[in-house]
């Protein structure tokens, strides 16, 4: 049997987070090393390695966490935007292998990335 990943413990509350929102489909919840004054990972309770393994099946679960993303930025007033980022594979610096977002806000964020 495969490990389970960091954030599949912490859909089975295995291990605890700071969860901003959660429905049948997905879950937010605060980064554990923020890059902004809000850094959230928006994560699908389906376990899918990276962007790379995303299939059409899938389509209407990714299209619901841009649903909540937005859903969430109204909630906590985000007039000023957000950004969404997707790290995917190695060259991106994904960590987690479990698809996320890093939703990210309170500051001003520079182009091209790093
Ligand atoms: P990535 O590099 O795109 O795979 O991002 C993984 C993110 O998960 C990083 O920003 C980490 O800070 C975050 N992270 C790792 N473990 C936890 C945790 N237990 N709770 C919340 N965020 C976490």
């Amino acid at each position: 049997m495969t490990q389970k990943t960091i954030f599949k413990k912490i859909i089975d509350r295995e291990i605890p987070a700071e969860i901003e929102y959660e429905d049948e489909l997905c879950l937010a919840f605060k980064d554990i090393h923020p890059q902004a004054p809000v850094h959230l990972v928006v994560i699908p309770k389906k376990e899918i390695p990276m962007v790379d393994d995303i299939t059409e099946e899938d389509e209407a679960t990714i299209g619901h966490l841009f649903v909540v993303m937005r859903t969430i930025a109204r909630q906590l007033g985000l007039t000023g935007g957000y950004r969404v980022v997707v790290n995917n594979g190695p060259d991106a610096g994904q960590e987690v292998m479990h698809v996320h977002y890093h939703m990210l806000a309170g500051r001003k964020f520079g182009w091209p990335p790093g």
